[in-house]
């Protein structure tokens, strides 16, 4: 291989790029991002950079030293696979391997594209429009009551916003936690003073108010749209490469997608997890920080010909964090199949965690405000480690001793 490619120059497209120089890689490396900016870090936009905390979260690295060839403010338009060839609006880009890492793009509320005073929190200039609607402390609505929606509202009271929030489940965090562990965060928007409107879908968003199903108004000076993202694929129509139903470059284990010297890692990339027995696709930052060495170590794997299948297989333990009404919430694993469900600590309380169990094996974890229970949760998910509901119950027991 004497060039690699790697298109979408955020989390995921930088580690590809540094990942493929740790591992000894001296070809070329182009790197090709649709935003103008330094790449950059996203969780800190929800976050210090919203506030106004930080100026920015550029990656500390140095592209020179590196020689990764950083071309910015590009977007690809087509992939010419039988040709290896990349398509951009600067002429085409020929690869012997291109990485695919183009992450994901938030999901818009129908009817609201286009409304004065609407926004996602997607981009650096998604959060530099929102720092002024922050500090002239309007009244904010915010669609949907997951990640970033949390994150948005505790960072625009804390700026002396009025805050509503509304989510159409009858609960926060609906796609990720279960009924039973989100009750006690419910309170949490309340205890920070934002109304949270469950059970409500928006009717309508006009100019200056949300209109809300059964004919509630709620003013709002401005809207913030939390409602999910996707995989930020659509460039790839055409291409021939196999995508799920979700939206996601379907990947195998090693990171591989269907097409020849194509891989895909990040957001934008769904991977068979044999851990889970089913195909994932994570949208949190861990997975765009581990995936990238997959394939750095399957493409110059497969440049040395070591017999056998190249590479090493991708098989994470989900991870990540979220930082809401002053509370650091972290969860790891995937509870989907679990048998048993344990509480250390009083969920009324500053800190607490749940485990899950299946046939007796620790499986995932939720902690708020107890990051050791996640650090040693982890670790015992990760080896299948077997634990005592009755000791783990106990919030005085360390985990690792459960
Ligand atoms: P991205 O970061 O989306 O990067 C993809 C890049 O590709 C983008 O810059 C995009 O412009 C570019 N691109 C897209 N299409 C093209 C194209 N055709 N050509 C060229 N370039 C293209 N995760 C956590 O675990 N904890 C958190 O607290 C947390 N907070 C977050 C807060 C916010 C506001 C957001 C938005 C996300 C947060 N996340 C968090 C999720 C985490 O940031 C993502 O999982 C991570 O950024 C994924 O990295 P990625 O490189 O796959 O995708």
């Amino acid at each position: 291989v004497r060039r690699v490619v790697v298109v979408g120059a955020g989390m995921a497209g930088v580690q590809t790029a540094v990942a493929l120089r740790e591992q000894g890689f001296t070809g070329a490396i182009g790197l090709i991002g649709a935003e103008p900016h330094q790449p950059y870090d996203r969780p800190p936009l929800s976050k210090a950079v919203l506030l106004g905390n930080a100026e920015h979260s550029a990656f500390d690295v140095d592209f020179d030293a590196l020689s990764v060839d950083l071309r910015l403010g590009r977007e690809a338009g087509a992939l010419r696979a039988g040709e290896h060839t990349l398509d951009t609006p600067a002429g085409p880009v020929p690869y012997d391997v291109l990485v695919i890492a183009t992450g994901a793009e938030p999901i818009t509320l129908p009817g609201a594209e286009g409304v004065p005073g609407v926004h996602l929190l997607r981009t650096l200039d998604d959060a530099q429009r929102l720092r002024p609607v922050l500090a002239r402390r309007h009244r904010i609505v915010v669609v949907g009551a997951g990640w970033i929606g949390a994150e948005f509202a505790t960072a625009a009271r804390e700026a002396g916003c009025e805050v509503a929030v509304v989510e159409a489940a009858d609960r926060p965090l609906p796609g990720a936690l279960p009924a039973e562990v989100t009750a006690p965060m419910t309170r949490w928007y309340a205890e920070a003073g934002a109304e949270l409107l469950t059970g409500a879908r928006v009717a309508a968003v006009e100019r200056g108010a949300v209109v809300v199903e059964g004919g509630r108004r709620l003013p709002a000076d401005a809207v913030v749209v939390g409602i999910g993202a996707r995989p930020a694929t659509r460039w790839l129509a055409g291409s021939g490469i196999e995508l799920g139903p979700d939206g996601s470059v379907t990947a195998d284990e090693r990171l591989r997608t269907s097409l020849p010297d194509v891989y895909a890692v990040g957001d934008c990339a769904s991977f068979p997890s044999g851990r889970y027995g089913r195909r994932l696709l994570v949208h949190h930052w861990d997975n765009a920080l581990q995936g990238p060495r997959t394939v750095a170590v399957g493409i110059v794997g497969a440049d040395t010909g070591e017999g056998g299948e190249p590479g090493e297989i991708y098989d994470p333990v989900p991870y990540f964090w979220s930082e809401q009404f002053g509370r650091f919430v972290q969860y790891a694993g995937h509870h989907g199949d679990a048998d048993a469900l344990v509480r250390r600590g009083d969920p009324d309380g500053p800190s607490w965690s749940v485990l899950w169990l299946l046939d007796g094996v620790l499986v995932a974890v939720l902690a708020v405000g107890r990051p050791r229970d996640l650090a040693q949760g982890r670790r015992l998910i990760e080896v299948g480690a077997r634990i005592d509901a009755e000791r783990a119950a106990d919030p005085a027991v360390p985990l690792k001793d459960a």
